[in-house]
């Protein structure tokens, strides 16, 4: 299946029209049909798993903003560290320790978004509220050890489901759970403000609930087999 230049350009402006960003997600695509959204403008892609990716950030070129958005584990964060833009997936602090060792060696600071579990369903990854707060609250009175991880929001997965009220239900939790986090984290609010919220089935519903980051994939690249 071809790259949908069409709906890729109509999503842009759908993200731009709510100052909100596109994270192209790629994940079982080739590194050309990358490169033909590349040439198209797009500069964010993101990716699930670790061996793909470093299959495919050494043959594109260098000013990707790599996004990881699947499930990481601890020790493969050293293969992705030197390059990686965001972790959109952190969901427990030992993970953001070794992203932040990894980022020390590696000589970066890397953005991360902590990964709530908002949906209905539980087979999906994230942390509750309550697990959030605990986490935000160790980084923040350890202002010496994650010099080089920045905590820059929350991303979520809704419930798949039809049902419009669910979905907006939990974006709008979410925001809420982030709007909760700054004004408990003052010192953080500054840069505490990435929402990445919203897919392919609903990222329009994301955007009008004020979606930073919309991460899309089938919409752009075609379905996945
Ligand atoms: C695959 C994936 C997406 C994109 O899904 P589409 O429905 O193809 O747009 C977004 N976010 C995450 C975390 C994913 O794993």
């Amino acid at each position: 299946m071809a790259v949908e230049i069409e709906a890729f350009q109509k999503i842009s402006k759908q993200a731009d029209a709510h100052g909100a960003r596109l994270v192209a997600v790629s994940k079982t695509k080739p590194a050309s049909d990358i490169l033909t959204l590349y040439e198209a403008g797009q500069r964010m892609f993101g990716e699930n798993y670790v061996q793909e990716l470093l299959g495919k950030h050494p043959v594109l070129p260098g000013d990707i903003a790599w996004h990881f958005i699947g499930h990481l584990q601890r020790n493969k964060v050293k293969y992705i560290a030197p390059f990686v833009s965001m972790i959109q997936t952190v969901d427990s602090l030992p993970l953001l320790q070794e992203i932040n060792k990894q980022a020390r060696k590696a000589e970066r600071t890397i953005d991360c978004l902590v990964e709530v579990h908002i949906a209905r369903e539980d087979s999906k990854y994230g942390v509750s509220e309550a697990d959030l707060l605990e986490m935000v609250e160790k980084v923040q009175a350890a202002p010496g050890e994650y010099t080089h991880v920045r905590l820059r929001g929350l991303m979520g997965m809704a419930t798949f489901t039809d049902d419009i009220k669910v979905v907006q239900g939990e974006f709008r939790n979410l925001k809420t759970i982030s709007e909760r986090v700054r004004a408990r984290f003052g010192e953080l609010s500054a840069s505490f403000t990435e929402l990445s919220m919203g897919m392919s089935a609903d990222y329009e519903w994301a955007l009008e609930e004020g979606s930073t980051l919309i991460r899309v994939g089938s919409r752009l690249f075609g379905a996945r087999v």
